[in-house]
Formats: structure tokens, sequence, C-alpha cells
């Protein structure tokens, strides 16, 4: 339940004096509406801060005021000019004081609007951006004409929001200001001694201060203003996540171990030992499953850590108990991929592994969810066609998902749904700065994988102008005459997960032009390819039928072929960083030397390429991801809408770090202290749940 108190915040806009349903609509566009309805809420509207500010308390003397400044001037009017009929000359209307002239210009006028706000021989008060035209000082479409009464009210610093269509800023601003009203006073949730740290004031104080900037400093992220709004809000999110893990941990788990006879197999088949990395990330696996808690764990660690047969070893633990484990993976090719590494990695134990994506139908099909309903198959990899409601277990006691920014919330409820309170384990390749981590996974524990196998040879990063790009081709042609593996990527045409047509049409041609020039040992992967044509592709480059792969950035994620060496990035200022970083990391993944090339084209700006030395300096996908988050923000960074990140108002990812790991610390603490959250402080926090829309019981 939603406290009283907080009613009118949640009251859609209309109900605001003035906002009928047109100015509601257009409202509704700059502010997207709460599911289900049409009209933004009261908050929502205040919680659009100024973007910039206009200063009309200038005020010069007529003849000398400097070109292009907005000010503000009491004049009386003279004289009004309308143009002929049917000519496209402006309105005129002259107007001056003992300081000078001031000629107002209008466009476009019909009726007689301006007779009534503007009539001879009065004074008025008018606000603009002035201008110097043929020796006269003149103001096209002021912004402001009022009555002399109002000069006070003209004559301030006001606030200027991001507009669109159907709303004026001053419309807007009096609707936040009348909003403003709507705010009850609320009992103070932040703890004295960081209020007094930060120099912050109360939460309406600071909301009013927002929307009346005084100057540019006020619209920074880092003024105390937008400072402290910012901690509210991740104070909130942080609040929220601990105590959605602590509900969590309220309910038992199923507690398995095994003798470890399966997993014991297998690492004696591997011609290697498990890095330090891996076998910390299997302790504490094997702890959070054996604890009688659900486990909720997220395994980041950079590409080629070697998680696929950490999420492999940890599911035989599941299967040794007849239990079940289901890994999802982000594609096709990654869910073949990992079939066939676990089947070879098992072969010969008393294991049952289906494979189970969209490519999959018929009889295959039916037996294999047969399998798994009845509980003859112990391990289901698949993609999004493992979500499917008819799939079903007989007894699924861990779930892995595999690249797991690529799937939702609403995809991880489904999978979670087929077992009774399943294990969770996310992984992810995408290295995340800390607080982007606090933020995204607060509610789970972090394991990171820091190493990688040993024996790896660095790769060797180069970046070099699209003109120099036929030197390559003859390196490029020495390369595959000697045996080695590489991948040619084209250039990214379109962001996101759709793949525009013509990044199809560009790697096509690519394509062609290396099959003229290498013949068959080239193959061409893209994303609109059929799922059995790609598979075949990459069959042909793993084994070394083909020795280059001419691709999109379907191999962007998760493919392993060990012995590729080469990796040339066409067009590579288009990608983000931490994208590029990933693609890097398909070479380098075996014992021999390795090099990627980042070509940018002969027009990139000089900051794009600037940025590619970031990554050409650095193997370190923390360090990287740290910048790619400076530069472009969080959303592109995690590369999806789906990501899991709440929309922020105050926060900005990369400015506010501090204060979110500040904002974390203060929440663990307060519900170690009071979770119930029963204290004075603890209820108003309860306030603050509320306020973002967070709904506990408690
Ligand atoms: P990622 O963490 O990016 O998913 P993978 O699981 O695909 O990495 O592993 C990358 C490569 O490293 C694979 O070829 C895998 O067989 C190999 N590998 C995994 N663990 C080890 C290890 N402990 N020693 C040597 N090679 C390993
Ligand atoms: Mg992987």
């Amino acid at each position: 339940m939603r406290p009283a108190l907080l009613h009118g915040l949640f009251a859609p806009v209309s109900r605001l004096m003035g906002v009928g349903p047109q100015l509601a609509q257009a409202i509704a566009r700059l502010i997207p509406p709460p599911e289900g309805q049409d009209a933004p809420l009261v908050r929502d509207l205040l919680f659009l801060l100024p973007s910039g500010l206009i200063d009309r308390r200038a005020t010069f003397p007529l003849r000398e005021t400097p070109d292009g400044i907005t000010a503000t001037f009491v004049v009386r009017v003279e004289g009004h000019h309308p143009p002929p009929p049917r000519s496209r000359k402006p309105y005129k209307v002259v107007c001056g004081n003992d300081t000078g002239t001031l000629t107002l210009v209008f466009f476009h006028v019909t009726g007689d609007y301006l007779l009534r706000s503007l009539p001879v021989g009065e004074q008025r008060v008018v606000s603009g951006r002035v201008e110097h035209f043929d020796m006269r000082t003149q103001m096209t479409h002021p912004d402001i004409i009022a009555p002399l009464s109002q000069l006070a009210a003209v004559q301030r610093i006001e606030p200027v929001y991001p507009l669109t269509a159907g709303i004026t800023n001053r419309q807007l601003a009096a609707f936040i200001q009348r909003g403003l009203s709507e705010v009850p006073p609320l009992a103070e949730w932040i703890d004295a001694e960081t209020l007094a740290r930060h120099g912050w004031r109360d939460f309406k104080q600071t909301l009013t201060q927002a929307h009346a900037p005084q100057g540019e400093a006020d619209l920074q992220p880092q003024s105390p203003v937008r400072m402290r709004l910012a901690y509210d809000e991740a104070l909130s999110v942080q609040l929220h996540l601990a105590l959605l893990r602590a509900r969590r941990q309220e309910k038992p788990g199923r507690s398995l171990r095994s003798a470890g006879a399966l997993r014991d197999a297998v690492r004696e088949r591997l011609p290697f030992s498990l890095t330090d990395g891996q076998r910390q990330a299997l302790s504490q696996i094997d702890a959070d499953m054996a604890s009688g808690r659900r486990m909720a764990r997220i395994l980041q660690g950079d590409v080629g850590s070697g998680k696929t047969l950490v999420a492999l070893l940890a599911a035989l633990t599941v299967a040794e108990e007849g239990a079940q484990a289901a890994i999802l993976a982000p594609t096709e090719l990654i869910a073949q991929q990992h079939y066939d590494t676990f089947t070879r990695w098992c072969n010969g134990l008393k294991l049952n592994i289906v494979l189970l994506t969209g490519a999959v139908r018929g009889a295959a099909r039916a037996e294999r969810l047969e399998a798994l309903a009845g509980g003859q198959a112990q391990i289901a990899i698949g993609t999004h066609a493992l979500l499917q409601e008819h799939v079903a277990f007989a007894d699924l006691a861990l779930i892995v998902v595999d690249e797991q920014q690529r799937f939702g919330v609403a995809q991880r409820m489904a999978m979670n749904a087929k077992g009774d309170a399943p294990h969770l384990l996310q992984m992810t390749a995408t290295p995340i700065p800390r607080t982007l981590s606090m933020t995204l996974y607060g509610d789970m524990d972090i394991t990171l994988i820091t190493d990688k196998p040993p024996g790896r040879r660095p790769i060797t990063t180069r970046t070099v102008p699209a003109g120099r790009a036929e030197d390559l081709t003859d390196r490029l042609a020495q390369a595959l005459a000697r045996g080695e593996k590489a991948y040619w990527i084209c250039p990214l045409i379109e962001d996101g997960d759709v793949l525009a047509a013509t990044d199809v049409a560009a790697a096509e041609a690519r394509f062609s032009t290396f099959r003229a020039l290498f013949g068959e040992q080239v193959a061409l992967v893209h994303g609109r390819m059929k799922a059995p044509a790609r598979h075949e592709a990459l069959r042909q480059f793993a084994s070394g039928g083909a020795r280059l792969l001419v691709a999109t950035t379907v191999v962007e994620v998760g493919v392993d072929v060990p012995d590729a060496t080469i990796i040339i990035i066409e067009q590579a200022e288009r990608f983000g960083l931490s994208q590029l970083h990933q693609l890097r990391g398909r070479v380098g993944r075996a014992d021999k030397a390795s090099a990627c090339v980042l070509l940018y084209s002969d027009n990139a700006v000089e900051t794009a390429r600037a940025r590619l030395s970031a990554v050409r300096d650095t193997e370190d996908g923390f360090a990287i991801a740290e910048a790619d988050l400076a530069i472009r923000g969080s959303g592109e960074l995690l590369g999806t809408r789906q990501s899991g990140l709440p929309r922020f108002r105050f926060i900005d990812l990369a400015l506010h770090q501090k204060l979110i790991a500040e904002a974390r610390a203060d929440a663990i603490a307060m519900l170690k202290q009071d979770p119930a959250l029963a204290s004075p402080r603890g209820q108003a926090l309860k306030m603050l749940l509320a306020l973002y829309g967070y709904t506990h019981d408690f």
C-alpha cells in the first residue's frame, strides 16, 4: 500500500490545474507514463529537471544592447505596422523608451492578439533575444510580453526544460511549480551526518532548488542539489536490492552436495588443470549449493577465462544427485558449441546431455522434451527455446545463464518457474565497473575470475587507417599460407541486436572479394543466415577446412576456435570499446602469438580514433569498461535495452560512482541494524522506497 501522504505525487499530471488532455499528451511524449496509463505522474513531472537556463535579469540602454543577447526591457508601444495584405513581410510593432527604439518583429500574424497585448501608448515588459538589423535594435517574437506589474516575475533566471511539440517551456515550468506545491513534508531519510557532510538540504527544498537553477553550475550532475537527488535514487535502489536479497535468503533452497565422482572423471580427461580463478569460483558455487539457501550468483570473467568449464562442473554436481541442470545460451551457435564441448568432455560417462534450440524439430525434439520431462536427461543446453511453456523438467535444480546480459528479467523468471526454487548461476564476459555491478547485480553474490588459463600469449593490437588495408591483405595472404586462421569482422551498421540488411550486404561483398583472392578457404557467417548454414561455416572454420572467417558481430560472444590467431575489425570506430575487447577475445586463446587489427575509416573523427587507443593499450577488460562507461554511458555499455538496469532519473553511472558506493554501504548497514525498518529513520526510508515505486512487505 502506498502511503496516503504520497497520493498527490502519484496522481496523473492531468490533475494539476491547467493540464487538459492535450497538454497531458504532450507531457506524455516527454515523460513515459506508467505502464497501462496515459498520463505521466506528478512525481515524474517533478523529476524532469531543467537542462538549461535563460537569464532574463539583464537590461541595457536600447541603443547599446549587445547583439544576440537575451534581455528584458520596459518600453512604451508607439505604433503598429502590419504588412500589406497577402505579403510575406513581417508585422512590426515599434516601441521605445528614453534609451532608444526597439522594433518587435512577428511573422505569420493572424487575428488581433498583437493589438490586444501591445496597445499603442501603453507600457509593457518585453523579454527576448536582441538583434541589430539595418541599424535598428529589434526582437523577433519576444519570449515574453507582460504588463508592467509583472516586471519582477519576468526579470529572473528561468529554467529551460527539454521540450516537445504542443507545450511551451513556460507552461511546463508553471505546471512544475504547481506540482511542487503537492510535495508533502517528508521525514528525512538521510542520516544527519551524511547530510551535513555533503551540505545537503531536505528533499522538498532540494527539489524546489533543482527547478530554480541560479547558474550553469547548478545544472551539473556534481552540484549539491543534483547529488542529493542522485543519492536518494541510489539509496532507494540499493535498499530495494538489499531487501530482495534478504527476502530470498529467508526461503530455504535445495541442499546439493555430491561425492564428486562425475566431476573427478571429467577433470581426469581434461588436458589441463583448472586455473585458480576457476577453482575459487567452483568452491563458492559448491558452498552456495550446499548451504540450504538458494544460490544467486553472478560469475564475471573476461573472455577466455574458462567459464564454460565452471558451468559444466557445477552441473555435474547436480546430475550426480539425480537432479537436472539447464544451461541457457544466447545464440544457437553458442548453444551448439557448449553442447559439443560438454559431450566431448563427458564422453563415455553415464550422462545424458540434450541440446534444445529452435532448429531442433520433429521427432528429435519430441524425444528430447520427453527426456527432460521424464528425468532421463540430466543436462539441457539450449537457447530461448528452453523457455517455452511446453518445455518441462522432472527436477530442475540449477539454471546457468551464459552471457546473461542477453536475457531479460522476464526470461529468467520463466526459466525459474520450471523448477522448485532452483539455484541460479549467471555468467557474463562483459567486465563492468564496480558501481555498475553493484546496481545491476546488487541482489546477487558476485564472483570474479581474474586470471586466464596459462600459456596464453598477449595479443598485439594495432590501429590502422583503412587506406592501408591493402598491405593488410598481403599480410593476411602470407598468414593463411602459413596455416593460420583469421576472423574478418565487417562493419556494424546498426546498433543493438537487430542486424541491418546493409550489414549483411557488406559482409557478402567482403566475402566475395576474399573468395576471389583466397578461394575455398574463406567462409561466411552473418545473422541472417539459417542456423544450419551458419553452423556449417563455423564447423569448417573450427576444423580448418576454412581459414578465413568473414563475419558480422554474430561471433562477438562466446565463439571458441582456439587456434585462430588473427582478427581484423573493419570500421572499428563504430564499435563500443567493450565490444571490441570482446571481439578481440576470439583470438589469443591458445599458446600462439595473436594479432588484432583495428581498421578505422579515413574519415573517422580524431576523438573516435583516440578512443581506439584505449583498447590498443590494454587487455584489462575492466579498465576498458571504465573508459567505455565514461564515453558512452551505461545503456550502450551493456548493449541492450533489457539489461535490467532501472531507468535512472538523476544518477549518472559514470559520474556518481562514489555516491552509489556510499548509498550501498548505507543501505546494507541500515538493514543490518534495523531489518524491519521500524526505527524513525527506517520509517522514513520506507517512504523513500514508496516514492521510487518499490514495494516490499514488512
Ligand atoms: P569464456 O570464459 O569466455 O566463456 P571459455 O569457457 O570459452 O571462456 O574458455 C576459453 C578456452 O579456454 C576454451 O577453449 C577452453 O577449453 C579453454 N580452457 C578452459 N579452462 C582452461 C584451463 N583451466 N586451462 C586451459 N584451457 C582452458
Ligand atoms: Mg563463454
